[in-house]
């Protein structure tokens, strides 16, 4: 008796060696059994495929889908890449909180984001400020702190509060570089190793720091592996989209919120200021993002400018600036022991249009840049083990039923199973509820609201990869 059989897919399952045509046993969330032909007989629910591939459910380690960037479209884009966890990378958590009851069945945790003026009072918190702020945070449901430090920076002394506050509270800390002191770029790469030693960090996004502002592109890609494989304590992600996502809101005086936006408007030849930016948006260099359906879609030129100032300049968008290569070498660079630089690939996605880990991810595949194996362990194992997600990441019995089912040729998703729950079949997004990723720190509060939650503990970093560094 199984509650849903899988028939007929090519199971790649690395860390139990499995590899070849099975049939998949599902039973009350978990894997029941994978073997060949399995009898039918007494299988609640049954779907056939026609050979395709089917790996453990991709967790996208970085995301977005509160706040800003909107989360109406942002589950059922994930569902529909073949997303089964995803981690949102800049709060606010209690807007997830309030929408996870239509996340599609995926599962999701939050970072809540320290961000000065909103989260936090200033840029230059004290440890007892950022503990208190990391102890609110994880007992209202984050698993810990992002700093945004290309966008909203704290001083180099309040970034470090807050890491330091993240581990004492037993939180997961992640860190988009960049301090008032240095920007988003290899210095600030540079920055943030020396400050944090051996501390478990997440660096977020690799590629961004290898854009070539203050080196060559390649040179600095081979700074951030130097930079890693010397600081073993650091998880990390990149990702393989061309394009950025950031706000485009400018502030009472008139100038661009985000710092961000500024740096990259200079990289692209453009002036840092309103002007420059609906230049860009003019010349099609920018881009807006709007809702269109349940999607997210980019939009630039005479409509995009139009829905900027509409917006009262209150929209997110992007620009197409990540040069090609970093976003490979680093996909596939490794250390001396042949375990990889960068964790995980991610995507910097959700509501930003570039869910794109089956899309391209498959094509580093195809191009025999990662093998299957490579792939699986970058978009499924290693994030597991940052989240400390023992039953994610492989296919063993009695693992959760988390499944991505694939077209390998096409390069897209056919199916996404959650938990035994078939989230989307055929682009047709059909999940319903969703399970919080949190600490045991939010779990009082976690009952009251009558969440669905998986509880992770990071009291001991994270889980073990399969190599020391
Ligand atoms: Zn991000």
């Amino acid at each position: 008796m199984f509650d849903l059989l899988l028939k007929n897919l090519r199971v790649e399952d690395p860390v139990n060696a499995v590899s070849g045509m099975y049939d998949i046993a599902i039973d009350n969330g978990k894997i029941a059994a994978i073997q060949k032909d399995l009898s039918p007989v007494g299988a609640k629910k049954i779907l056939s495929f026609d050979g395709v591939l089917a790996i453990p459910g991709i967790i996208d380690l970085h995301v977005h889908v509160c706040g800003n960037f909107g989360n109406q479209t942002a589950f059922s884009m994930l569902a529909r890449s073949g997303v089964c966890t995803a981690l949102n990378m800049a709060g606010p958590t209690t807007d997830l909180l309030s929408h996870i009851h239509e996340a599609c069945g995926l599962n999701l945790a939050s970072l809540e984001d320290a961000t000065p003026g909103r989260s936090l009072a200033h840029e230059a918190p004290s440890l007892k400020e950022s503990r208190m702020f990391l102890s609110e945070a994880m007992e209202m449901g984050a698993i810990g702190v992002k700093i945004l430090g290309g966008h909203y920076p704290l001083t180099p002394e309040g970034s470090v509060h807050i890491i330091h506050a993240a581990r004492e509270e037993g939180g997961y800390a992640a860190w988009h570089a960049g301090t008032t002191k240095y920007g988003s770029n290899i210095e600030g790469l540079h920055e943030l190793c020396d400050l944090v030693g051996n501390e478990f960090v997440h660096v977020a996004h690799i590629n961004s720091y290898c854009r070539g502002q203050i080196r060559h592109e390649l040179q600095e890609v081979i700074e951030a592996q130097q930079l890693l494989e010397e600081h073993p304590s650091l998880v990390s992600e990149s990702y393989i989209a061309a394009s950025n996502g950031t706000s485009f809101l400018l502030n009472k005086e008139g100038q661009l919120a985000s710092k961000n936006t500024g740096v990259t408007l200079n990289i692209l030849g453009y002036e840092n200021s309103a002007t420059g930016l609906g230049h860009a948006l003019m010349d099609g260099k920018a881009f807006v993002f709007v809702q269109q359906g349940d999607e997210t879609v980019r939009l630039t030129g005479q409509e995009a400018y139009r829905l900027w100032s509409d917006a009262g300049t209150n929209i997110a968008g992007g620009f197409d600036v990540n040069p090609p290569m970093p976003r490979i070498a680093l996909a596939a660079a490794r250390r001396k022991n042949g375990t990889f630089t960068v964790d995980c690939l991610a995507t910097d996605g959700g509501s930003i249009p570039r869910n794109v880990l089956v899309s391209q991810g498959l094509g580093l595949v195809s191009s025999g840049i990662l093998s299957m194996e490579d792939y699986i362990r970058k978009t499924s194992w290693n994030p597991s083990r940052c989240l400390c997600l023992k039953n994610k990441g492989h296919l063993g019995i009695g693992a959760d039923a988390d499944l991505s089912i694939l077209d390998f040729h096409r390069q897209c998703a056919l199916a996404t199973i959650v938990g035994g729950q078939v989230c989307m079949i055929h682009g047709y997004v059909c999940g319903t509820g969703g399970t919080l990723i949190t600490t045991e720190r939010a779990r009082k509060h976690m009952k009251s609201l009558g969440l669905s939650c998986q509880y992770v503990d990071f009291s001991n970093g994270h889980l073990p990869f399969d190599a020391e560094r």
